[in-house]
């Protein structure tokens, strides 16, 4: 489970990565059909949208890759993902040196 601040350790990548090698990667980017994507370092949330005003408001939690030619952003349930549960609240610990981003290396596939 990431961090409070979202940020993903480097095993947690390397479990996006191979999800996304192993389900996704072989579809072009919709944008510009390029085959190269970049993981963002963190999980986000997608609002649900209301009409009403509320401090808080529910959200799905999701990884975020971003195609390497023109920026087009691909957004993956972090449930189905396997890196956040929906029942538990308590975050888990960054460790150190793990870096922002890291580069799926998916060319070619
Ligand atoms: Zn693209």
């Amino acid at each position: 489970m990431p961090a409070t601040d979202g940020s993903l350790t480097e095993r947690e990548k390397a479990k996006v990565r191979n999800w996304f090698a192993n389900r996704a990667a072989k579809a072009a980017c919709e944008s510009c059909g390029g085959r190269k994507w970049t993981l963002s370092g963190h999980v986000v949330h997608v609002p649900v949208w209301t009409t009403e005003y509320r401090t808080e408001v529910s959200s799905y939690p999701a990884v975020v890759v971003v195609c390497q030619g023109c920026a087009h952003m691909r957004f993956y349930s972090a449930l189905g993902v396997g890196l956040c549960q929906e029942d538990i609240q308590e975050p888990a610990r960054r460790r150190s040196g793990d870096e922002d981003t890291a580069t799926l290396a998916l060319s070619g596939r």
